[in-house]
C-alpha cells in the first residue's frame, strides 16, 4: 500500500488583505495552512479602508495604474488573477459588490467589515489555523524548511508566504516588519516613501479654508515643468491639501522639495471666459463688494480667499473694480501653493517602494533567492493609484502566492 501524500505545510505571515487571500488560495489547493497575525484581529486595516466602505477593486485594474521599479512585474500577476476572477471569488464567499463612478467597486453592504467577515468565514471553513495576536519576530531556513520565531515559540513550515504589508497606516498595522523578515532571507528593499497621502503646504492660506471642498484641475510643477496632472476633488485642511485628486498626485508632489501645486478652480472655463463672467457681475451688481465677486461660482470662503490672497480688501466696491478682474481670474485659474512635505507614513494609504520585485518570479511570486519563499501585497515594490487598485493588487498577488505555494500554480 502506498503511504498517503503529506499535505504541504504553508505558513502565512500577516493576516491582512493579501495574507487572508493567500491563505484561502493555499488551503483551497489542499495545503495545510497556518496564518500568523500580529494584531488581535485579522484585517484591521482592511476594515478601515475606503472610509469604512472598502473600495475593494476597480473595473480598470490594469498595469498602467501601478508603480514600482519593474513596471512589467504586476502585469503577469494581474493576468493570472484579474479583477473579474477576484470578484467571482468574493461572490463565491458570499460578498455582493456594486460598481460606482470611475469603475470603483464596493461591497453592496457599503461596509468594509463585510469584506473582512467573508474572508474570515472562508478561512474558518477551509480549516486554516489562525494565530492572531502573534507577531513573527524572525525567520530562517533550517534543513530545507522555514523556521518561524515568535516571542514564546517556534514553528516550522515547508513553504512561507510573507504578506506583512508596508509602512503606511501605522496605527492600523503598517509596521514594516515584512521588509525586515524578507531581508533576513536575503532580499533587498528599494527606498520607501509614503504615497496616496495629504500634502503639507507652506504659509497658512489653507488654514482659513479648512473644511472647504472643491473640484479642480491640479498641476504639480517643478522648476516651471509640469510633472503631474489630475482632476477631481480637493479638500483644504489646517496643514495643507487633501482629497482624492491630491492623493493621486502626492507621490510626485512630495518627491522633491520645491514642488508647486497649482489649482485651476474653474477647469471648465478659459481665463477670458472667467474674466467676462466676473465683468458681468461687476456691471450687473455694482453695489456689491469684492467679497461677493465669486459668489455663486465657488464656495464663499474660497472666493473671499482668492481676493484676500491677492492683497485686496473684500470691502472694495465692485463699481470701478474692472482693472482688478483679470488678475483675479488668472489667480483663480492658477491658485498656487508651495509643497512643504507630506503627512508621512502614518497618514498615507500606501507605501511606494518595497522589496525588489526582480528578486521574485512574477508567474508564481516565488523568491528567486530563497526557494519555497513567496511574498504578496504591499510589502513588494508595487503600489497602485487611488481607486481600489491597491486592494486589487492584494487580492491578485495573494491568490497567486497562495496557489503557487500550495504547488498548484498555472503558468500564464
Ligand atoms: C486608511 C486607509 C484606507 C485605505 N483605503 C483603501 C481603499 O479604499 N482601496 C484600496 O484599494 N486600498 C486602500 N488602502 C490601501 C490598502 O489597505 C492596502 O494596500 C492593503 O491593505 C495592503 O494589503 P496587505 O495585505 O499587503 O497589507 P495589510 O492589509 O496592511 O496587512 C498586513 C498584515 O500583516 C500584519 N503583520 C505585520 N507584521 C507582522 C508580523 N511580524 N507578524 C505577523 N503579522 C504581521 C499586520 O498587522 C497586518 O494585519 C487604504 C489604506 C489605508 C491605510
Amino acid at each position: 500500500m502506498t503511504k498517503p501524500k503529506r499535505k504541504v505545510k504553508v505558513a502565512v505571515i500577516g493576516g491582512g488583505a493579501s495574507g487572508m487571500m493567500a491563505a484561502i488560495a493555499a488551503a483551497e489547493n489542499d495545503a495545510q495552512v497556518t496564518l500568523f497575525e500580529r494584531q488581535i484581529r485579522l484585517g484591521r486595516k482592511l476594515a478601515a479602508t475606503g472610509n469604512g466602505r472598502c473600495n475593494l477593486s476597480n473595473r480598470h485594474a490594469e498595469p498602467s495604474h501601478y508603480h514600482g521599479e519593474s513596471a512589467d512585474f504586476c502585469s503577469c500577476v494581474l493576468k493570472r488573477e484579474n479583477m473579474s476572477q477576484s470578484l467571482a471569488r468574493f461572490r463565491e464567499m458570499g460578498l455582493l459588490t456594486v460598481e460606482e463612478e470611475d469603475g470603483r467597486i464596493y461591497p453592496m453592504s457599503d461596509h468594509a467589515g463585510s469584506v473582512v467577515d467573508v474572508l474570515r468565514f472562508s478561512l474558518e471553513a477551509l480549516g486554516v489555523n489562525v494565530n492572531s495576536g502573534c507577531p513573527v519576530t524572525g525567520v530562517k531556513m533550517n534543513n530545507g524548511s522555514f523556521l518561524l520565531e515568535m516571542d514564546d515559540r517556534k514553528e516550522t513550515a515547508d513553504r512561507l508566504i510573507v504578506s506583512c504589508g508596508g509602512k503606511a497606516g501605522g496605527k492600523l498595522g503598517g509596521v514594516g516588519d515584512g521588509y525586515r523578515l524578507l531581508e533576513m532571507l536575503g532580499h533587498s528593499c528599494t527606498e520607501l516613501r509614503p504615497a496616496l497621502v495629504q500634502l503639507r503646504t507652506e504659509g497658512n492660506l489653507t488654514r482659513g479654508l479648512k473644511g472647504v471642498r472643491t473640484q479642480a484641475s491640479i498641476r504639480i510643477q517643478r522648476e516651471g515643468v509640469t510633472v503631474a496632472e489630475e482632476q477631481g476633488e480637493v479638500q483644504f485642511t489646517e496643514y495643507g491639501l487633501s482629497g482624492p485628486a491630491i492623493f493621486a498626485v502626492s507621490r510626485e508632489a512630495a518627491r522633491m522639495t520645491g514642488s508647486i501645486v497649482s489649482l485651476d478652480l474653474f477647469p471648465g472655463l478659459e481665463t477670458e471666459e472667467l474674466y467676462q463672467l466676473l465683468l458681468r457681475r461687476v456691471k450687473s451688481r455694482p453695489g456689491l463688494t469684492l467679497d461677493d465677486l465669486f459668489t455663486g461660482t465657488v464656495q464663499n470662503r474660497l472666493g473671499r480667499m482668492l481676493v484676500s490672497s491677492a492683497g485686496l480688501s473684500g470691502a472694495v466696491p465692485l463699481r470701478g473694480s474692472e482693472s482688478l478682474l483679470r488678475p483675479l481670474a488668472e489667480r483663480a485659474k492658477d491658485f498656487c501653493f508651495r509643497v512643504a512635505g507630506d503627512l508621512g507614513f502614518d497618514q498615507a494609504q500606501v507605501t511606494a517602494g518595497g522589496i525588489r520585485t526582480r528578486e521574485f518570479d512574477p508567474q508564481t511570486l516565488e523568491s528567486r533567492i530563497c526557494p519555497g519563499l513567496y511574498a504578496c501585497g504591499e510589502v513588494l515594490d508595487v503600489d497602485g493609484d487611488c481607486g481600489g487598485y491597491n486592494l486589487q493588487w492584494a487580492w491578485s498577488s495573494g491568490w497567486v502566492a497562495g496557489e503557487s505555494a500550495a504547488g498548484n500554480e498555472e503558468i500564464c
